[in-house]
């Protein structure tokens, strides 16, 4: 679903990402962790051309993204983003935010993209908030609703970056809980996420990266046990 190989990154003469090659298969979880700046958030960007990588080739469902990410109108609706910050338009009701984009980028009808925003609101269980607007919402609210808004696109893959950082710990449970059912019913993930328990119970493989390169990537049973690099260990004693 998702190769990448040998991604390098920089800004300027800061490399952030150091020949990255990863494959993820259709229906895979995988959690991507790693200390702050080791080149988590950047890593997924560029799988969605939200950043442009200095190197390295990036495919999506068999559709190369162009190295200038002009072609990533080709790849749209296949890869779904969720972010730290939910990044609602605050202008819009949920409903609204739900169907902006399968309106003007699929040209889908208004009833039949209602339809479909509904039954996402339903499923991630926030169906009576469809005419509130973002601010009116609990940031798990929020979170939930940003979810939906992805899944609106019927995406291939989803990416989540740091999905539950943001929000208050009593919240942190309703957004794994969504992100969990996902997994069940078989999406491609990739989650940026330091939620520990939820890459153990939920993830077919954890990789490690450190300083811009993978350092270690194993299953998580091994993964948590048996960390084999200096670098994953200290992580893991940071983060339990
Ligand atoms: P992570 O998500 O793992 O915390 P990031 O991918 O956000 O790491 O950042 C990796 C490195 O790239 C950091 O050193 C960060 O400061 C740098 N960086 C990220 N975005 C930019 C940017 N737009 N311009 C310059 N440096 C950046
Ligand atoms: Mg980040």
């Amino acid at each position: 679903m998702i190769s990448l190989d040998r991604i390098h990154k920089s800004y300027g003469s800061l490399q952030v990402l150091k020949s990255i090659s990863l494959a993820v298969t259709a229906g895979e979880r995988v959690v991507l962790c790693g200390p702050s700046g080791s080149g988590k958030s950047t890593l997924i960007r560029c799988i969605n051309g939200l950043e442009t990588r200095t190197s390295g080739q990036i495919l999506v469902n068999g559709h190369e993204l162009h190295p200038n990410c002009e072609n990533i109108a080709d790849l749209n609706g296949e890869v779904g983003m969720v972010f730290q910050q939910f990044n609602l338009f605050p202008h819009l009701t949920v409903l609204q935010n739900l169907m902006l984009a399968p309106r003007i980028v699929r040209k889908l009808s208004r009833e039949e993209t209602r339809a479909r925003a509904l039954r996402l609101l339903e499923r991630v269980k926030i169906a009576d908030k469809a005419d509130a607007y973002p601010g009116q919402l609990s940031g798990g609210q929020q979170q939930r609703v940003a979810i939906a808004r992805a899944l609106c696109m019927q995406p291939k893959v989803m990416l989540f970056d740091e999905p539950t950082s943001a929000l208050d710990p009593e919240m942190v449970k309703e957004v794994l809980d969504v992100m969990t059912d996902l997994a069940r019913e078989g999406m491609t993930m990739i989650v940026v996420t330091h939620e520990m328990g939820f890459a153990r119970t939920v993830a077919d493989r954890v990789i490690f990266m450190d300083g811009g390169v993978i350092v270690e990537e194993d299953a998580p049973a091994s993964f948590f046990a048996r960390p084999k690099h200096p670098r994953t260990k200290e992580f893991l004693r940071q983060v339990y």
